[in-house]
């Protein structure tokens, strides 16, 4: 099937094992989806060879005239879909349009007010490890203990006490919706910049099954491989009207943070906007919702805790810490039984980042393949079998057997 195989077999086998892997486990990793055969033919494409440097119409070399058409359509599209004025399609990932933004908006040593990495916040939020809590001062909000939702009245006070130029709203592991308004509200109390990382519930907000927060802040970044279902990389959008705003985000992504856009790429997010546009992509992530409350309906029912108590997007936290199971081993027997998850930290997380207490368990993946709430049900149902019986290799045994037989109903790429 690959052409590389007579060639480099050693790598040929590596791509298989790794296409099997995808058709045999059930993957409930929330960052994770399949992107389409089309959005993967446009990513295999002879635009992977062409150097483009610039924007549109705006090169530093020749030869773009078909490019442009490729980024001007993944343009429109972008702006299109969420309601924008301005868009970059250029970032080669989440974390570069995160970088390209702050570059922009803030000089070393500011301020900025983000969600606490432990707490459901992104490592480029601030986190001490990565170049946004090396190069500005970072201070983070989290949650409330008692409800497990966004403390809204300590984030309001943080930003009074600490007066940051730029407050980050978005997340990696929350389940519930944001209150945008509100946050902007506490950045202008401030005269703070407001980014949204909208990276996870960007294609819930494409549909239009999550608020939008384009209107309300300042930009908007994102990645395009996760709910959105395109190929891996990052966006910026702005509904801000200030161009000296949006060519200063252009030039800090081009030449300020990247060298030549990856053209292959912008031609495949120019496909999975198109494929979000349609119809059924609302459908689809609506289902995302649904499977993911069907799952943590049946965990609450088995005994285990939720934190905030349920769902309102794709993803929810299974919160170990009474149950007294690390997020590790919980990780690693479900490996065994074909379910692939993450371990996360939860609110009042005892353990360390390697091992914590909990799970975070995201549905984009699964209702691609065509899970219904009744087989998320059921999945939740062999997850729970696992935990309530951690070391029994029978039980992991079963549940495997029943994860393939689901994965066998569904297929990803291999359809009958
Ligand atoms: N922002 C958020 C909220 C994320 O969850 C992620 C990825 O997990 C990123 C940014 C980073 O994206 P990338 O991995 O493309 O750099």
């Amino acid at each position: 099937k690959y052409t590389i195989a007579g060639f480099d077999p050693e790598l040929a086998k590596a791509i298989e094992a790794e296409e099997q892997r995808q058709e045999d486990h059930i993957e409930l990793i929330a960052s994770e989806n399949y992107a389409s055969p089309r959005v993967m033919e446009a990513q295999g494409s002879v635009l992977t060879n062409k150097y483009a440097e610039g924007y549109p119409g705006r090169r530093y070399y020749g030869g773009c005239e078909f490019v442009d058409i490729a980024e001007e359509l993944a343009i429109e599209r972008a702006k299109a879909l969420f309601g924008a004025s301005y868009a970059n399609v250029q970032p080669h990932s989440g974390s570069q349009a995160n970088q390209a933004v702050f570059h922009a908006l803030l000089q070393p040593g500011d301020t900025i007010l983000g969600m606490d990495l432990s707490e459901g916040g992104h490592l480029t939020h601030g986190a001490k490890v990565n170049v946004s809590g090396k190069l500005y001062h970072a201070v983070h909000y989290g949650l409330d203990r008692a409800t497990g939702q966004i403390d809204y009245v300590r984030m309001a006070e943080l930003a009074e006490e600490h007066r940051p130029k730029l407050l980050i709203g978005g997340f990696s592991a929350y389940s519930r919706v944001v209150d945008w308004a509100r946050m902007r509200e506490i950045a202008d109390s401030v005269g703070a910049w407001f980014l949204v990382d909208m990276a996870h519930v960007a294609g819930l907000i494409a549909a239009g099954v999550y608020p939008n927060p384009v209107p309300h802040a300042h930009a908007v970044t994102s990645t395009t491989h996760k709910t959105l279902r395109g190929p891996r990389g990052g966006i910026i959008l702005s509904s801000v009207d200030d161009e000296a705003l949006t060519k200063k985000f252009n030039s800090l992504v081009f030449p300020g943070c990247q060298g030549g856009p990856l053209m292959h790429v912008i031609a495949a997010k120019a496909v999975a906007f198109k494929e979000a546009l349609e119809p059924e992509f609302k459908a689809y992530q609506q289902r995302v919702i649904d499977n993911a409350r069907a799952m943590a309906a049946t965990v609450l029912e088995r005994g285990y805790k939720v934190v905030s108590g349920g769902t309102d997007n794709h993803l929810f936290l299974i919160d170990l810490i009474d149950a007294d199971i690390t997020g590790k081993d919980a990780e690693e027997a479900l490996g065994r039984a074909n379910i692939t998850v993450n371990k996360n930290t939860v609110p009042g997380e005892p353990r360390s980042p390697f091992v914590t207490s909990g799970l975070r368990i995201g549905t984009p993946a699964v209702t691609t393949r065509g899970f219904l709430p009744e087989d998320c049900a059921r999945l939740a149902g062999l997850i729970c079998d696992v935990l309530d019986h951690m070391g029994d290799e029978s039980v992991i045994e079963r549940s495997r057997a029943s994860a393939l037989e689901l994965c066998r109903q569904y297929p990803v790429y291999r359809a009958a």
